[in-house]
């Protein structure tokens, strides 16, 4: 009876340790899987005014509606054309939340349009901004795991024409179908795969103090080595600019440049998928935090 008492025991325990967190479905194999398809040579480097930036639009639309995400309010669709007709569109999906708050973590997923000559002409952008992407859609996976309603809702927008200036991001907060004083945070990465391994780059924390926090709590699950604000400069430079003009309290992660930017060599197999999974994680369960807490 004993020894039956004990098996129990034993296989309620070891079954307890297989139920996973949501946040444990963001994974490095799902964000190499991802950047594996992104960033291969049939993408043509995700030109915003390509066919092949609207397969990627196509395939990110398509992940979050698997993964249970809606359009965002009084919009009938996750795609949100800008006014240049030749680019492919911002997109963009939520898990709705109980409250009228947002929190958005959001990545461009354009890059460039391939060069006139050379063996290598495609810009596959493995890292620039793939990586990001790849977060983007491994998330609205975790997402569709949680069992609690968050308070604010979750947004999730992949930018396009990013490297053509910021021409994606510019339209959404300019037009915005959400009001954006009701964005509580906005969480913006570009670029999470490369350089120290475990090591990103946090700006913009000092004039997001509630941002700052959340990170904070959420990297004490992930372990990542954060370094702050030590490139205040690039808050200028993606995503988060017209969203920090506007006064939206926004964060960037990303790493350092390396000698593969902007080159035809960022390429899939030098990506760090580990360092990419665990800025996902730490974005992801920093949301939650901020969906729920005081904003
Ligand atoms: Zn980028």
């Amino acid at each position: 009876m004993r020894n039956i008492i004990f098996v129990l025991f034993f296989l309620c325990c070891c079954s307890t340790k297989q139920i996973s967190q949501p946040v444990d479905y963001i994974t490095p194999a799902k964000i190499l899987s991802e950047v594996t398809f992104l960033a291969s040579d049939a993408m043509q480097g995700r030109y915003y005014r390509s066919n092949e930036a609207r397969i990627a639009a196509n395939h990110i639309a398509e992940s979050w509606k698997n993964s249970g995400l809606v359009p965002l309010p009084n919009q009938n669709s996750m795609y949100l054309p800008i006014e240049d007709l030749r680019a492919a569109p911002n997109v963009a999906a939520m898990l709705q939340g109980t409250g009228s708050d947002f929190v958005l973590i959001t990545a461009h997923y354009d890059h460039l349009k391939p060069r006139k000559s050379g063996t290598d002409k495609i810009y596959n952008g493995a890292d620039d901004n793939a990586s990001g992407t790849a977060a983007l859609i491994v998330i609205a996976d975790a997402l569709s795991k949680l069992q609690t309603t968050p308070e604010a809702s979750i947004v999730l927008v992949a930018f396009t024409g990013e490297e053509a200036g910021l021409v994606g991001s510019e339209h959404f907060a300019n037009t915005s179908p959400i009001p954006v004083h009701r964005i509580r945070a906005l969480l913006n990465l570009d670029m999470i795969s490369r350089g120290e391994r475990n090591t990103i780059f946090l700006e913009g924390a000092p004039d997001a103090p509630r941002i700052s926090l959340a990170i904070n709590k959420a990297n004490t699950k992930v372990g990542l080595h954060i370094i702050k604000n030590k490139h205040p400069e690039w808050l200028q430079r993606s995503d988060q600019a017209p969203f920090l003009e506007r006064g939206v309290p926004s964060v960037f992660l990303s790493v350092e440049d390396h000698e593969d930017y902007h080159r035809v060599t960022d390429h899939t197999d030098k990506i760090l998928p580990d360092l990419a999974a665990k800025t996902a994680q730490l974005s992801f369960l920093a949301a939650i935090d901020l969906a729920n807490g005081v904003p």
